[in-house]
């Protein structure tokens, strides 16, 4: 989330489009205090039409450049943090992949791939790609396909290291890391403010985790907010697809003391709807809509 005029980095939302998006929103003046008074249950079962706006993966630039702007509209918030960089320093994966492909032709990036990798890329990896991602080109997607759901995960975290090292050298990732993501005070200062939630700790698809693994992993991202005396009972899962967000993981994330977990599967959450596989529409879905 970044204003035209700063594009560079990792491809972004635009800011000017975001508060446009915001200002077409029907006006409603009482979410964000029935949110707080009341909790996020009766903000679902309210027969108005509230909006909340959701950001995925501690990016500082998204608390930075949206936050003061949404409380001056009264719109809640709520901000889902990755923890791991708060333990290893690093880039997560997901957003070297990001970057790399913000900087370099996805084509090279697929060539790279061929040339370290026996993969052979056929019209089934293509459609699976296709299937998973909305947007982007025929190889931005196959790339993204690649890295986060064909290779498993060592494999996958093997090679976007190379390519990274390779291209911006070793300590790129550490560096990044360090402008990418909130700093330990931001998030602090975010969480007296607004919301904030788990957003796993190395941002897996839990779908292709044991419930063991899961369990492990949300209880290395609580250890990281305690150390930084925050607690959450919002959770939002990497991904969010239906898969990602399997029925199996249910006890475990109550046990964990979250109550609300939301995914990223498309619709308004209702009446009914299930707490823990809370609907999301993405904002470039409006974007296109608009257009
Ligand atoms: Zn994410």
């Amino acid at each position: 989330m970044r204003p035209l005029s700063n594009f560079d980095g990792m491809k972004c939302y635009s800011l000017e489009a975001f508060q446009n998006l915001i200002d077409q929103l029907p006006k409603n003046h009482n979410t964000i205090p029935i949110a707080h008074n009341e909790g996020l249950s009766s903000l679902i079962l309210s027969k108005d039409r509230h909006y909340m706006i959701t950001f995925d993966d501690g990016l500082a630039e998204q608390a930075n450049n949206c936050l003061e702007f949404l409380i001056e509209k009264r719109i809640l918030n709520i901000y889902f943090i990755p923890t791991q960089p708060y333990s290893d320093g690093l880039t997560l994966p997901v957003h070297l992949a990001h970057y790399l492909l913000s900087k370099e032709d996805p084509e090279e990036l697929i060539s790279i791939i061929k040339e370290k990798l026996e993969i052979i890329i056929d019209q089934s990896l293509i459609e699976s790609s296709n299937n998973r991602y909305k947007y982007g080109s025929v190889s931005e997607k196959l790339f993204k396909y690649i890295v986060n759901y064909y290779l498993e995960d060592k494999k996958s975290n093997t090679l976007i290291n190379y390519m990274v090292s390779e291209l911006y050298g070793d300590t790129f990732s550490n560096k990044y890391s360090q402008s990418l993501y909130m700093k330990p005070k931001a998030l602090c200062e975010l969480s007296s403010k607004t919301l904030i939630g788990y957003h796993s700790h190395s941002h897996k698809d839990y779908s292709r985790m044991t419930n063991m693994q899961v369990d492990k992993d949300i209880q290395q991202s609580k250890k990281v907010f305690q150390n930084l005396n925050l607690d959450s009972i919002y959770h939002a899962y990497p991904y969010g697809t239906i898969d990602s967000c399997p029925l199996r993981l249910d006890d475990l994330l109550r046990n964990n003391g979250i109550k609300y977990a939301f995914s990223t599967i498309r619709d308004y959450a209702i009446k009914g709807t299930d707490h823990l596989r809370i609907p999301r529409y993405d904002a470039n879905d409006f974007i296109f809509r608009s257009n």
